[in-house]
């Protein structure tokens, strides 16, 4: 099937959601669920491949997709029937039972991967959570290490419960919810001599590195790709140490880089990697990646009720086979190429505004200049209000991440919402 003929009209009126009884209201919306997300004045109602409709019936291109997240697009005819096959089949049960396709997709993900066992879990932060257990497991257990400690980087994501937030090399994320989980330790990225130094200094007595977690690009940070020679150096660091190299993959894994995983543009292959936003095309899956070695999990270390139940991954080996089938990872490198050629086009012209745009396949960042008086947030905005849907990437970089199955013709109309959303704020 060409990317081009799964873009279609939504055949089901908005009317049918089967348990919505009453017409949108912004109002009791906003009195009943809690105020964590500022919220764009907007409420999506249906979806179709890269465009979604709201409640009035206006219709965006969707370069948000869920933040990286709807593989597939909105609706795709192959995700849909393997859902409404799998939940008239068996969608849920218990993980102490034996699930056949959960089975069959860690298959699959060892196969294309450089891992050979999987833990199943349902979001971003819990796979992290269980990459982190994992690893202080292997800590205690192998490297004799009574107090571990984590590296990870400056302006770093890896979620929102205690121990990701932890992780995060953010303050603004960790503000108020003290106190944190010990056991963390923060390094700028892309600094090989802040790494080293930091293991020289941490190692004393009970306490020392176990492992270094880090995102091949860092997606919510701003989309900094990672340097090649600074992950070389970093393997061949953990390699040296035996300390663990964990990647968190839940940004850029699944074929938004234009590879299958993010690892594969660093020429590196991690000890422990970590998936969810694209995994299940929107369905929440999260997983957590390892190497046989250091596989240390017994039965009771760790455990989740949904994760892994039949119907995400059902729908996750459907995204899987379905990136394969339609070949979509190049369709990933072509648009990408024509987005960021597009993209540096507009900076160049407005030089005054925009410091530069970077990025690996289909997900982009345009970075504004600090003291141009335009925020990231201004363009989205701008952009929404031109029906194109965007998100940023920290209050200066502007986020682009389409569905993977974007066409050309997509490209060059967000292209287009842009320009003039950044020519309408700087006149
Ligand atoms: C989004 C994200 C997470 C958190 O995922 P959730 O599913 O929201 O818990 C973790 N790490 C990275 C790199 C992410 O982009």
């Amino acid at each position: 099937m060409s990317i081009e003929t799964l873009v279609q009209e939504p055949s089901i009126p908005a009317e049918s959601s089967p348990v919505l009884s009453s017409p949108y209201d912004p109002t009791s919306f906003d009195n009943s669920v809690m105020t964590t997300y500022g919220r764009f004045p907007l409420a999506l109602e249906r979806g179709s491949g890269c465009r979604v409709w709201d409640t009035e019936g206006k219709e965006y291109l969707d370069f948000v997709a869920g933040i990286a997240t709807c593989s597939l697009g909105h609706a795709h005819p192959a995700l849909v029937e393997t859902v409404t096959r799998q939940i008239q089949t068996l969608h849920h049960v218990s993980n102490l039972f034996y699930i056949p396709v959960q089975g069959e997709l860690a298959k699959w993900l060892i196969a294309y991967s450089s891992a050979d066992r999987v833990f199943f879990c349902n979001s971003g932060a819990e796979a992290n959570e269980g990459a982190i257990k994992l690893a202080r497991k292997y800590a205690h257990q192998v490297l004799n290490i009574d107090e571990p400690l984590i590296l990870t980087a400056n302006a770093s994501f890896h979620g929102r419960t205690l121990a990701t937030i932890t992780a995060t090399g953010q303050p603004k994320y960790q503000k108020d919810f003290s106190p944190l989980v010990p056991g963390f330790h923060y390094v700028p990225y892309n600094d090989i001599k802040a790494v080293e130094n930091a293991i020289g200094e941490l190692d004393s007595g009970d306490r020392g590195v176990a492992a270094i977690l880090l995102e091949p690009l860092q997606g919510e940070g701003g989309v900094r790709p990672g340097d090649v020679a600074y992950f070389k150096r970093i393997r061949e660091i953990c390699d040296e140490t035996g300390i663990l190299l964990i990647l968190d993959e839940v940004q850029v894994g699944v074929g938004r880089t234009g590879k299958l995983w993010g690892y594969e543009n660093l020429g590196i292959e991690p000890d422990v990697f970590t998936s969810a936003k694209g995994l299940g095309g929107g369905i929440p899956i999260g997983a957590v990646m390892c190497k046989q070695f250091c596989d240390v999990f017994k039965p009771g270390d760790h455990a989740s009720t949904f994760g892994g139940n039949p119907f995400a991954c059902a729908a996750s080996l459907c995204v899987l086979q379905t990136l394969e089938r339609d070949n979509i990872l190049q369709n990933v490198q072509e648009r990408g190429e024509q987005l960021r050629t597009g993209l540096k086009a507009i900076a160049a012209k407005y030089p005054h505004q925009i410091v530069e745009v970077r990025g690996w396949g289909l997900i982009n960042g345009m970075e504004l200049k600090a003291d141009s008086n335009l925020t990231s947030a201004d363009v989205v905005k701008a952009a929404i209000e031109r029906g194109l849907l965007l998100v940023p990437a920290g209050p200066e970089v502007v986020r682009f991440v389409p569905p993977l199955i974007v066409t050309a013709q997509e490209v060059d109309t967000a292209l287009d919402a842009v320009e003039q959303a950044i020519k309408a704020l700087v006149s």
